[in-house]
């Protein structure tokens, strides 16, 4: 072959790379199954070659093909959907529990593994490993056929996700740990790839993106994951807006009164002290391990304790987010974790105030949603950063499955 014929061949091997994932991110981001037809449309690419691009995508996987509607006149089209044996795992450590889910490119999570575990101040090592065990649990379970592209983890804390590192995570106790090594070592990922993240821009993802490559209910918003502490990702078009170092976003460490308590991460009066699982339980005079759900009863019944807990946590969000939302102009904030299930007692306070004191409030004014009840999003957005990977670019993976299942 000539160097021209060559280098025409590697063209149209990128063409056929772009087309690939292009096809693919269509069908994935549409709310409704699509016929070949509705991609051709949505892709201006001909019929021809679309179905070209299906059939390889649906061989390897990566797109089902689905019965048609009944009922129509004349030959159905079949619809296509995201495949269901393609997944990758999610897994989280946060200060109250450990979590491993799989999660596949329709965004169903296909199994799990919860548990309940006070790991404040624990040992990274022993931690990884009894999360590994849970890890290797759930892989065990999964339907054979099942292809995992890799392994996500969402952590409390500063993350280098370039380099793999935590680098602190103040009510863990943990710093400069590196999770794949741990986990490497205890071989109990099979093998899978690790990355990890920062748990609320990871649980803010699960909200931007309700399945992989399909958009959410929100595009724009501030994100608070409201665990023992207070973590937060600000989301802008869909995207987490990570900073220049992927540190931005830690609302919970923004300081509500410089005289306040003394804070897990050395500086003092964050607002973690005030609206954190653990400040809000012990001002409202429950134990630690009672439930939002109890706080919020308790409220409910007049109880005066509690009712003043709240409201100083809800003084204390409002001052924080005005700050946020009067530097970002993002006025939507959803509440996850603990501050979603109590919002109902939390949010029109916050709410109120938000709009006394977000300069902007007269035009547009602050909302505090709920983010979806779910006991580790972060596990989730772990996974669909994972699946994000394989939509950004399908060809290296349907050429690797095509290896794989070769003769
Ligand atoms: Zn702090």
């Amino acid at each position: 072959m000539g160097t021209a014929q060559q280098a025409a061949g590697a063209r149209q091997s990128l063409i056929r790379e772009s087309n690939l994932g292009l096809v693919l991110r269509t069908v994935c981001a549409a709310d409704a199954p699509l016929s070949r037809a509705d991609v051709a449309a949505l892709t201006s690419m001909t019929r021809s070659t679309v179905s070209r691009l299906v059939d390889d995508l649906v061989s390897t996987g990566l797109l089902d093909e689905v019965a048609p509607p009944t009922g129509r006149q004349g030959r159905p089209a079949t619809p296509l959907v995201p495949g269901t044996r393609w997944a990758a795992l999610g897994l989280q450590v946060n200060a109250g529990y450990l979590a491993a889910r799989v999660v596949d490119l329709r965004g169903r999570v296909v199994g799990e593994r919860l548990e309940a575990q006070d790991l404040l101040g624990s040992d990274p090592e022993t931690t990884l490993v009894a999360l590994g065990d849970l890890a290797a649990d759930l892989l065990r379970r999964v339907p054979s056929g099942v292809r995992l592209v890799g392994a996500g983890l969402a952590l409390p804390g500063i993350v280098s996700v370039s380099s793999g590192v935590l680098l602190s995570a103040p009510n863990l106790g943990w710093s400069d740990v590196r999770p794949a090594d741990v986990l490497a070592a205890s071989d109990r990922l099979g093998g899978l790839p690790l990355s990890i993240g920062n748990e609320a821009d990871l649980a803010a993802r699960t909200v931007a993106e309700e399945a992989p490559g399909r958009s959410g209910s929100h595009g724009d918003f501030v994100y608070l994951s409201g665990e023992t502490g207070i973590g937060g990702a600000a989301v802008l078009d869909g995207r987490v807006m990570t900073g220049r170092h992927g540190w931005a976003g830690e609302v919970g460490h923004v300081c509500v009164d410089p005289d306040g308590p003394v804070c897990r991460c050395g500086s003092s009066g964050c607002l973690e002290q005030y609206a954190g699982k653990r400040a809000l339980l012990a001002a409202a005079g429950l134990p630690l391990d009672a439930s939002p759900s109890d706080l919020v009863a308790r409220v409910e019944a007049g109880d005066p304790r509690a009712s003043q807990a709240v409201d100083r946590a809800a003084r204390a969000l409002a001052v924080a987010l005005a700050g946020v939302v009067n530097v970002l102009d993002i006025p939507t904030v959803v509440l996850g974790g603990h501050l979603g299930e109590a919002a109902g007692v939390l949010a029109p306070a916050v709410e109120a105030m938000l709009h006394e004191r977000v300069l902007s409030g007269r035009w547009v004014r602050p909302r505090i949603v709920t983010a979806p009840a779910d006991p580790a999003p972060g596990a989730t957005g772990a996974a669909l950063r994972e699946l994000a990977a394989v939509l950004a670019g399908p060809a290296p993976w349907t050429d690797r499955a095509t290896a794989v299942s070769g003769p």
